[in-house]
């Protein structure tokens, strides 16, 4: 029988045990074992069947239980001390509050993501974009950054998998009831649910309610549509993550925008929380935000559109996440036009002027569609991309929005992406080095990555107690499968015996986009088998990944994989495990000596599994991509090498295929297996302590959020309140120059360039240039004027170079001046220069900034 409705009783604890609310409601029990321990005590059976859920946990005692342990002296007082521990870590100072400088950086910072990833009990995430959310919140919360969160809560967050007997993925959406979930509702001062709501055409409304998760010390809100006051259509809005396409998906983007803000204005007047400095968005999903932004200070202070703008975008950071087109929101313009148009236009922010944000109105664009990365980037007064690689493949794939400029000028930096240590560094690890240091560097996080103190035995023994542990968790989780897929117990003895805890352990787990090229390692399949069933020096492989429900492709790259593995002569040494999640993850990655990612180069931006895997002890052996080719040093894994220029996919695939079959041969195994006569991997121990000591600390997100901190957030601070002073007038008069600018430009060029230079050039002389050009009405105020110069190939190009401003000396009639200056010729070689002329003006973040440019002919 199917009920007709559902709703969650909540418990009703004593009052010695209240403290447990907090303690299971605040997701800082997610990466604080001992919080974890408190609960697990409680009742470890219970603990289990839960899986290590608190508010389930809490919700499934019964009251002579609750009762007992209300009466358990011993039981009240480590509850006591475990909230006392959680309430100094929510208001002691940290790393922010201890800035030299602390009135330069933003009082608030929102962060805008369409998926967070913090624990599996909250599936608010589909992959690597929202683990990195979660990450960020988690980080910036150890740090005391004052972070909000803004996000959607998905009536059923992503897909689980599930394989057919043939290998084929199955997609189940469980429905989350939302009172079950470590979440707490906003409400209004009489205790009504408070309601955000965003304007639909048609005179429709979309309402939403507001849920709070506590992650430490950041809260994030989270907007959910299933509420009494939406209409149906209305309802559905936050049904699944990423389900729909087209309209449903631009309605989801409405809602994280727009709605977001309004939710962090709410969340401001509920608690007095202070409005925040800077917005931050994760990807172009919530790019909306600016709109609304500009909409608020339209009809607040009485701005233009324009002044509006400029004032949104000092205070704006955007960070772009994939070189791969298909990773683009783009909309068809028409339908953007309807939500922002007609009947449901807003005042003072005309839909022309919105739909000219996410044009792509440059050279090789769609006039047909509006483009939410375009839209981030000029919205964004900052923006990076998430590797040293991926800013410079994002300046390319985004240059024609700058034209005139070098590629190298385009106005999008890097922050390359890290992991929250305390989440994904097995506790078993973590325990063993705490043991070894003091306190105090326990405390600071650095205490595991110093291995000097553990004795190469130690070491290794905790690699095998590591993987073993995977291979227990594998094994149920295999059993498990191939239950489902309908095989009978009798069927499965194999099982028992499937992986080694001795043999080496390489592990692939991620999302299943073609270029991830999941079935890269099958290119050659009977190479593959001589490698996992190697008589001396064998390898096992463990796989997980889901593909996107609509791709059909990626379906069947599983399935072929799964086939494969399903083979009876290797299928103990290489599984597919379905259901790659947070908890998956958690096993995975430290029971594996080596991580494997072969994406196809340059498409994945950062890529983050590699960092976790490193984190505990696990070698990459990788693509050099992303984070990969930044930080590969030789020592701390190998690199596979690409075939990049090669035209012919498969043929680049061959390549690639064979190179990684031989690092794993005569590289990975032979030093695997490479023992002293104690039986230890003298050479294997050597590269786990130098990736330790030296990759540890950078690929943690707490460097990623200082990054942040200190090279967008407070220069975003900064520039947001040079313009938002009293009346705006900052604003104002930055909305106005660029005006003047815009319209003067076609009056600004080089006229003439005078230079000299000695007859036989040396290194130490001076080129003196001289450049006559005419401004229109602009002053030598408004503008540069700029040599450029450095190196020149045979054909002319400048190919690396340097500027140097000239300084205006003489004015003449009709706006036409000279600017003149030596340059020091401070290399040998060939040597070129020219002359150019950009805006200037101290609220700009980049030369680029206007897109305009007058390069000398
Ligand atoms: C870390 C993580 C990812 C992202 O990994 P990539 O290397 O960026 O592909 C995806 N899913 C889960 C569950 C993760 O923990």
């Amino acid at each position: 029988m199917r009920a007709i409705r559902r709703f969650t009783v909540r418990t009703l604890l004593p009052v010695a045990l209240e403290d447990l609310d907090e303690l299971a409601h605040n997701l800082r029990w997610s990466w604080h074992a001992p919080t974890r321990d408190l609960f697990a005590t409680i009742d470890p059976t219970l603990w289990q069947t839960v899986q290590g859920d608190p508010a389930a946990l809490l919700g499934a005692l019964r009251p002579e239980r609750l009762a007992a342990l209300a009466a358990d002296v011993d039981f009240v007082s480590l509850v006591r001390a475990a909230s006392d521990d959680l309430h100094r870590y929510l208001n002691d100072p940290r790393w922010y509050q201890s800035a030299a400088d602390p009135e330069d950086l933003p009082a608030a910072i929102a962060y805008f993501s369409p998926e967070f990833g913090i624990t599996s009990v909250l599936p608010q995430y589909s992959g690597g974009l929202g683990i990195l959310a979660g990450d960020h919140l988690k980080s910036a919360s150890d740090l005391g950054v004052p972070i909000v969160g803004v996000g959607l809560l998905y009536g059923a967050g992503y897909f689980k998998q599930s394989l057919t007997r043939d290998g084929w993925q199955v997609e189940t959406y469980p429905v989350l009831d939302p009172d079950g979930l470590p979440l707490k509702l906003v409400r209004e001062e009489d205790g009504a649910p408070s309601i955000v709501s965003v304007e639909l055409p048609g005179g429709r409304t979309l309402n939403a309610r507001v849920w709070t998760a506590a992650v430490g010390r950041v809260p994030l809100l989270l907007l959910d549509s299933n509420v009494p006051e939406n209409d149906d259509a209305a309802r559905k809005v936050t049904d699944r993550l990423y389900g729909g396409g087209g309209e449903h998906r631009l309605q989801q983007e409405l809602l994280l925008g727009v709605g977001g803000v309004r939710a962090l204005r709410l969340w401001s007047r509920l608690t007095g929380a202070l409005e925040p400095e800077v917005y931050h968005t994760n990807e172009g999903h919530a790019g909306f935000l600016g709109v609304e932004r500009i909409r608020e200070l339209v009809s607040s202070a009485g701005l233009t559109f324009e002044e509006a703008f400029e004032a949104v975008r000092a205070a704006t950071v955007f960070t772009t996440h994939t070189p791969v087109p298909a990773g683009i929101d783009r909309f068809g313009r028409d339908l953007v036009a309807r939500y922002f148009g007609g009947d449901n236009a807003r005042v003072g922010v005309p839909v022309e002027k919105v739909l000219a944000l996410g044009a792509e109105d440059y050279d090789g664009g769609d006039p047909t569609v509006f483009n939410m990365a375009v839209m981030g980037l000029r919205f964004g007064g900052r923006a990076n991309g998430v590797s040293l690689l991926h800013g410079a493949v994002s300046r390319g794939m985004f240059r024609a929005l700058w034209p005139g400029f070098d590629e190298s000028e385009v106005p999008i930096s890097s922050v390359t992406n890290g992991v929250h240590a305390p989440t994904w560094v097995d506790r078993r690890f973590i325990d063993l080095a705490a043991e070894r240091f003091t306190h105090a560097e326990a405390a600071s996080g650095a205490g595991w990555l110093r291995t000097d103190a553990i004795t190469d035995e130690e070491l290794w023994d905790m690699r095998h107690t590591l993987r073993s542990q995977l291979v227990r968790n594998a094994r149920a989780r295999l059993r498990a499968s191939w239950r489902q897929r309908g095989a009978s117990p009798a069927e499965l003895g194999w099982v028992d015996d499937a992986l080694s805890p001795e043999v080496l352990t390489i592990g692939f787990a991620r999302r299943v986009p073609t270029y991830k090229r999941l079935t890269l390692m099958l290119r050659d399949p009977d190479r593959l088998r001589d490698l996992l069933t190697h008589p001396t020096r064998p390898i096992q492989l463990i796989i997980a990944g889901k593909s996107h429900p609509a791709d059909e492709q990626g379906k069947r790259l599983i399935q072929q994989l799964v086939r494969f593995s399903d083979s009876s002569d290797v299928r103990g040494r290489i599984v597919f495990l379905p259901n790659y999640d947070i908890a998956m993850a958690q096993a995975l990655y430290p029971g594996c000596d080596v991580w494997l990612n072969n994406p196809l180069r340059p498409l994945e931006a950062s890529g983050t599994s590699g960092m976790k895997s490193s984190l505990n002890g696990g070698l990459n052996l990788s693509i050099l991509d992303g984070w990969w080719d930044e930080w590969f040093d030789g020592e701390n894994g190998w690199a596979i090498p690409t075939a990049d220029g090669v035209e012919d996919s498969d043929r680049r695939d061959d390549l690639e295929a064979a190179a990684l079959y031989d690092l794993i041969e005569n590289q990975v195994a032979a030093r695997f297996y490479d023992r002293d006569d104690r039986g230890l991997p003298v050479t294997w121990l050597g590269m786990i302590r130098h990736t330790l000591a030296t990759l540890g600390p950078k690929v943690q997100a707490t460097r990623m959020v200082a990054d942040y901190v200190q090279q967008m957030y407070a220069p975003a601070a900064l520039a947001g309140r040079a313009l938002d002073g009293p009346g705006f007038t900052g604003a104002r008069e930055l909305a106005e120059w660029k005006a003047k600018v815009r319209s003067q430009w076609s009056h600004v060029h080089v006229d003439h360039i005078e230079s000299g230079v000695g007859e036989v050039p040396q290194v130490g002389d001076a080129l003196h240039v001289r450049a006559i050009v005419s401004l229109g009405l602009l002053t030598p105020q408004d503008v540069e004027v700029q040599v450029v110069h450095g190196r020149v190939s045979e054909s002319d190009d400048l190919t690396s170079f340097g500027t140097q401003p000239l300084a205006v000396d003489e004015s003449y009639e009709n706006g036409r001046y000279s600017f003149g200056a030596d340059v020091l010729l401070d290399s040998s070689g060939p040597f070129g220069y020219t002359v150019r002329i950009v805006p200037r003006h101290p609220a700009l973040a980049s030369i680029a900034e206007l897109g305009l440019v007058a390069n000398a002919h």
